[in-house]
């Protein structure tokens, strides 16, 4: 076929021609291709989802309205908006919808960046970030994570983001729990943070994770929608509720700020079915409280047993466990895909020689650590 890439090339946007395309975790299916695996001895442990499996009442729900999609789904998500604003105890004309709130990330790129402008995050900070900041055609403004040695290695540097803050930047993403890093930002210091920014800084905490975050409850900067203006913090349905592939998400804002979002928003981005499991996994608080046990002790599990192997492990307040190798990283993650276990390898974040891991159910747990194990034997 003929090579049409100088061509087309030349023709993207400037944001568009150096962009590398998000880096999923590889599918079960993907890897039982490859090698030629029975898919069912497989385990994914590379994209955070619940292990759990998705709540039977969100299942239900999702059946049930199988039945009605002839029909275009309510644009506004009424029912579902309704929820949310009585579980945040917040106005519904404060959220925005997404299809996943990855697609809200989107939404604040497209709506407040551009050329000549910038948005603030940190180094080792979740990929999205910096690909919707330079689709936009903005300035990516990259501010060093803390040192390895520090108490929280790779992790966000409030001072430093502080300090990355120019007349140029009109949005600062924070990650709180940061993926890859599973790092924190201590709550008073956020605090203390926002209200540094000028007011025409829009500051996004994401917290796709703060579910799992300790002590229940976590680092919850929803709190403080009232008192700053320029705060939007982003949630999502993919981790804890275990409904990564239905694509739900949302910001909660000022309602000035959800009123430009929900300008650019497709109407119709979250999917009828979607609509419909989500409400019913935000009334089914006894699913996430028994996702959130079970992952509080099986972390302490791995982590204790990636340690007792001699590896550094970076501290997580999340669903998963970023672990260094050294140089050894490519060819362990390699060994392990081939023995049927998918982790994450993070070089993309800036973490070449450490690989994330899921926190799983205990048998997959025992058997990453056993087949970890042998590989570090030297058994691969
Ligand atoms: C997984 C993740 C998200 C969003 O996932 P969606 O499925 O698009 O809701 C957002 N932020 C971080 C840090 C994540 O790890």
């Amino acid at each position: 076929m003929q090579d049409y890439r100088p061509t087309f090339e030349k023709l993207a946007v400037d944001g568009v021609r150096g962009l590398q395309p998000y880096q999923p975790g590889k599918p079960m299916a993907e890897l039982a291709r490859e090698l030629g695996l029975d898919p069912s001895g497989i385990i994914k442990l590379a994209s955070n989802e619940n292990p759990l499996g998705p709540g039977k009442k969100a299942m239900e729900a999702a059946q049930a309205a199988l039945a009605e999609v002839h029909r275009y789904p309510d644009g506004s998500a009424f029912t579902l908006k309704q929820a949310l604003a009585a579980h945040h105890r917040i106005g519904a004309e404060c959220i925005t919808l997404g299809n996943g709130s990855n697609d809200v990330l989107v939404l604040l790129a497209e709506t407040f960046l551009g050329p000549g402008r910038g948005a603030v995050f940190s180094e080792h900070a979740f990929a999205v970030y910096p690909i919707a900041t330079q689709a936009a055609g903005a300035m990516a403004q990259v501010a060093p994570a803390f040192l390895p040695e520090a108490e929280m290695p790779y992790g966000h540097d409030l001072q430093a983001m502080r300090a990355a803050v120019t007349d140029a930047t009109r949005l600062v993403f924070v990650a709180n729990p940061n993926n890859p890093t599973g790092t924190w930002v201590e709550s008073g210091q956020l605090k203390d943070f926002i209200a540094s920014l000028p007011a025409g800084v829009i500051v996004v905490v994401d917290e796709a994770y703060c579910e799992y975050a300790e002590p229940a409850g976590g680092p919850d900067a929803t709190q403080w929608l009232a008192e700053f203006p320029n705060l939007v913090v982003t949630r999502t349905f993919s981790k804890a509720y275990g409904l990564a592939g239905f694509r739900v998400g949302y910001a909660l804002s000022h309602p000035d700020i959800a009123d430009l979002l929900n300008r650019v928003r497709q109407p119709f981005n979250v999917n009828l079915v979607a609509q419909a499991a989500a409400e019913a996994a935000l009334a089914d608080q006894e699913y996430i409280a028994e996702s959130v046990a079970m992952n509080r002790e099986q972390r302490t599990w791995l982590q204790g047993e990636l340690e007792a192997l001699g590896l550094p492990v970076l501290p997580s307040a999340a669903n998963f466990l970023s672990f260094g190798l050294g140089d050894r990283a490519e060819a362990i993650n390699q060994g392990l895909l081939r023995r049927g276990v998918i982790l994450r390898p993070v070089g993309g974040y800036g973490l070449p020689g450490y690989l994330r891991a899921t926190v799983g159910l205990p048998a997959e747990n025992q058997r990453l650590i056993r087949e970890l194990s042998e590989l570090l034997a030297g058994a691969a």
